[in-house]
């Protein structure tokens, strides 16, 4: 059985990622506003893949015994300054989800809760992916500059990403 602690951490986690969610959505709604169809692709692929972290995070508590409770999820930013700035904004807040898996796995750790802190390993490895992704795309939006061309290639590069 699962600590009501570590159980109020993980459903916070599943709001958060739930939040991740919204905001990747809610940036591809700002690309798709602007027919940049392939960052709108990549945004709802990004969106969805945070869907599945919150699942990932349900499906550990009740495996553990403990009680998923959903909560309101925050209404993320809806306008932003130009592709830069959305990029930004996201490896701005991939490194805040960093902090926060970090500061759960020392919880666990703390709680001497050993299979929260191994499923939090996953966490982890996917965090650092994550933070790569984001800051390869906002070097190329600084190399581009926000020219129509450089944006152009980007939209067709990233476009292609697929899900899963
Ligand atoms: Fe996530």
């Amino acid at each position: 059985m699962i600590s009501k602690k570590i159980e109020s951490v993980i459903n916070d986690q599943i709001n958060k990622e739930f939040y991740s969610a919204h905001l990747y959505l809610q940036m591809g709604a700002w690309f798709d506003a602007q027919n940049w169809k392939g960052l709108a692709g990549w945004m709802k692929v990004q969106a969805d893949e945070e869907f599945a972290h919150a699942r990932k995070l349900y499906d550990y508590l009740i495996t553990r015994g403990g009680t998923v409770v959903l909560a309101k999820v925050e209404a993320p930013p809806d306008s932003f300054k130009s592709v830069t700035d959305v990029f930004e904004k996201g490896l701005t807040h991939e490194k805040l989800v960093t902090k926060r898996i970090h500061i759960l796995y020392e919880l666990a750790e703390k709680d001497k809760d050993y299979a929260t802190s191994s499923m939090l390993k996953w966490f982890i490895d996917e965090q650092v992916e994550e933070e790569a992704n984001f800051e390869w795309v906002v070097e190329s939006c600084h190399k581009i500059g926000e020219q129509a061309r450089g944006i152009f290639a980007l939209d067709h590069q990233l476009g292609k990403r697929k899900k899963g």
